[in-house]
């Protein structure tokens, strides 16, 4: 690769995309503009990138469409003027000092995104939770693993994905279920699918209620009704009971609830389970089988399972698999949640959500709390959960909340029911957005714009779905004055008279979050940017004293079976398998999924500039069954309106018989396009959320949908 890239200088990164956190070789040329490749010798990808990845560098290159300089307006009625970036910050502190004064610490919030450096979001963490005195800081994270992360700590008492990508070449059973690897963590599908084409033995278990790109290579499609995952699940824990495949000595002495979980597989039939999921009865059987007859036998999630109003209780039954097989902490085997966003779990690390604090501490724990207070020198933490996504643009709408800092998210595309977010635009008092790109639909609200560093342009670290943690080289400058989000936080933190901000770097930063970690499950205090710059990535924990961790840190958790919870033990759970979900009726007789597509990422504000990216598909539409399609008189390409009890979306149809009848599927991706909202899914879905997660309901809601007649 170098001799094809003589006279450019070469750095590392990541791909700021997906979770799976693909290694990237970068190359600069005189002129600054950037080339791509997959890093050969890295151990995720070793040399691959997919389309997102390849197009990397367009992003990077092309910045017609920055922000270049902080901009303000005394109030909405007047246009953005550009300002300094003493006014701008001296603004923001002094608007957010005066609604503290006058509403409480809870009158103002933080929501910014699990694209964030982990630096980024320690210092803002830290910033709210320590200092302005409230937890009113929740991430885009929120929309996508909230839900795995709340089930982890039930089950293994501890936010922690146990298994590692080199597990992939060590198991022999697949169960992918709510998730669409293939398009959109297609890194790690090549892995499996390298695997199984090297071991035909190898079994692949799909389940998702539409044929994706996914499912064409299973060797078991299980197109269930949206929503019955869970009674899934325990017909298949039922099932490896009666077959015996359950492991005796492991339940015993592993885990707690047993006898609990085991009543409720068996309080239905198999039978009766395959009606409840509209699967053939012999179908789950061999899935059964298959699970039961596994050495290695993976489990990978991800929305499907976790963007749902009993998303927790699904996940926790999933997990019910792997305690009653033993199958976790071995090689192989273990319940893994493949993560949407390439550093949601870096920011989790830094306590980064609403109900966390650094280092998986907790917020009700008073030690925890105290511990965390001492160590920032601030002053004592709040033990009332912050408002996490959804409600706090509920409070802003309400007028509890008075201002919002928006950062690296797109709340105005990407949040449910997305017509209350504008209301709570229009209502808040202050918005400021802090953003790379003019595109985003937030910066209509704002009052405070702050222009940031991208990709590339600044210096800090990730962690991937497995536990890596890669550190991400400054290749070159931001444009304008566009600044780090280190930076941006740290000098507001000393502008509201906070001490304990003044960083010199994000090596800095990153040292004082390490140090944070000691003794915790996710030790990094051993972690420096030298040992990261040495080995490119460690996977955590890795601690001071070797402990666990090898020089590469600690690919496989659980290797003594001994989990996180106070008696050590992993707890069988067995919720119920109700659907809380709005239910399809008269008026709206159809349920609505939504997700991505293979070569947009959230709502386009980088990947929609890219030529390449938009030729594979490039509008919105909505997938329908052909019987449903006949019904309702609808034939390929017409344009239909899908309406909900929030709102509508017009976009064309597609008819397939690749999706489950009575279900229809709309990409998330499409927000305001020439000035209409007509092709914004999250106009009709729901707000409903998790009752323990509080992750909303993105895969379900009910829907009318029929031909678009002109009026
Ligand atoms: Fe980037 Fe994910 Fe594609 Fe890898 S699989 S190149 S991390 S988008």
């Amino acid at each position: 690769a170098a001799t094809n890239h003589r006279h450019t200088e070469r750095f590392f990164s990541t791909c700021c995309y997906c979770g799976v956190g693909c290694g990237v070789t970068v190359y600069k040329d005189r002129k600054g503009r950037i080339t791509v490749e997959g890093s050969p010798d890295y151990p995720v990808n070793k040399g691959m990138l997919c389309s997102k990845g390849l197009n990397l560098h367009y992003t990077v290159n092309d910045r017609q469409d920055r922000l270049l300089y902080p901009q303000m307006r005394m109030n909405r009625s007047m246009p953005l003027q550009r300002v300094s970036w003493d006014t701008a910050l001296d603004r923001a502190a002094a608007v957010f000092r005066s609604l503290i004064a006058r509403y409480g610490p809870d009158s103002v919030g933080f929501y910014i995104s699990g694209q964030c450096l982990t630096e980024e979001y320690y210092v803002v963490n830290k910033l709210m939770k320590g200092f302005i005195g409230s937890n009113n800081i929740d991430s885009n994270s929120r929309l996508c693993m909230s839900t795995a992360v709340a089930a982890h700590k039930l089950s293994l008492g501890e936010d922690s994905v146990p298994v590692s990508y080199a597990d992939i070449e060590l198991a022999d059973c697949f169960f992918v279920t709510g998730a669409n690897p293939a398009w959109c963590h297609p890194i790690l599908w090549r892995r499996v699918e390298a695997h199984k084409a090297a071991n035909p033995r190898v079994k692949i278990i799909i389940v998702d209620p539409r044929r994706t790109d996914t499912a064409a290579v299973a060797d078991l499609h299980l197109p269930l009704n949206p929503g019955t995952d869970s009674t899934l699940h325990y017909a298949i824990g039922r099932l490896l009971i009666e077959q015996g495949h359950l492991h005796p000595d492991f339940i015993m002495d592993h885990t707690e609830g047993f006898e609990s979980y085991r009543q409720r597989v068996f309080a239905r039939t198999v039978t009766e389970a395959a009606a409840i999921c509209g699967l053939p009865e012999e179908d789950i059987r061999k899935a059964a089988r298959w699970i039961g007859a596994a050495k290695g036998y993976l489990s990978m999630w991800t929305m499907g399972l976790n963007q749902s109003a009993s998303g927790v209780n699904k996940v926790l039954s999933l997990i019910d698999l792997h305690l009653l097989t033993g199958k976790i902490g071995i090689p192989g085997s273990g319940p893994f949640s493949l993560t949407g966003q390439p550093n949601a779990m870096g920011g989790r690390e830094t306590g980064g959500l609403a109900n966390l604090l650094p280092a998986h501490r907790d917020l009700a724990n008073a030690e925890h709390r105290r511990a965390v207070q001492d160590y920032w020198g601030s002053g004592p933490l709040s033990a009332k959960p912050g408002l996490t996504a959804t409600e706090q643009f509920e409070a802003l709408a309400e007028g509890r909340m008075k201002a919002i800092w928006i950062m690296g998210t797109n709340p105005l595309v990407s949040l449910p029911d997305v017509r209350l977010a504008e209301e709570a635009m229009k209502k808040a008092r202050f918005v400021v957005v802090q953003e790379v790109s003019r595109r985003p639909e937030t910066l209509a609200y704002a009052d405070l714009i702050l222009p940031a560093a991208a990709w590339t342009e600044k210096e800090g670290t990730m962690t991937n779905s497995e536990r890596r943690i890669s550190l991400l080289d400054k290749i070159v400058d931001p444009p304008g004055e566009a600044l780090p989000d280190s930076v941006i936080f740290s000098r507001l933190g000393q502008k509201m008279g906070f001490s304990g901000f003044d960083y010199e770097g994000p090596a800095d930063i990153f040292r004082e979050h390490a140090l944070l970690t000691k003794g915790t499950s996710i030790d990094i205090s051993g972690l420096d940017y030298a040992i990261l710059r040495d080995r490119r990535s460690v996977q955590w924990p890795y601690p001071t004293d070797g402990g666990a961790a090898s020089a590469e840190g600690t690919p496989r958790l659980f290797i003594d079976h001994k989990f996180y919870t106070p008696s050590g033990k992993a707890v069988f759970h067995a919720p119920t398998d109700e659907v809380r979900s709005e239910q399809p009726d008269d008026d709206y007789p159809l349920i609505l999924t939504t997700g991505r597509i293979r070569d947009q990422w959230h709502t386009m504000t980088k990947t929609g500039k890219v030529n390449k990216l938009k030729q594979h598909i490039p509008q919105a539409f909505l997938e329908i069954h052909p019987d449903n399609a006949r019904e309702l008189g609808i034939a390929e390409g017409d344009i239909i309106v899908a309406r909900s009890r929030r709102g509508d979306v017009r976009v064309p149809a597609r008819i397939t018989d690749g999706i489950k009848k009575g279900t229809v599927f709309l990409p998330m991706h499409w927000g305001k396009i020439l000035g209409n909202d007509l092709n914004r899914t999250n106009n009709v879905t729901n707000k409903l959320l998790d009752p323990v997660s509080k992750e909303p309901d993105f895969k379900f809601c009910a829907v009318s949908v029929e031909k678009y007649k002109k009026r």
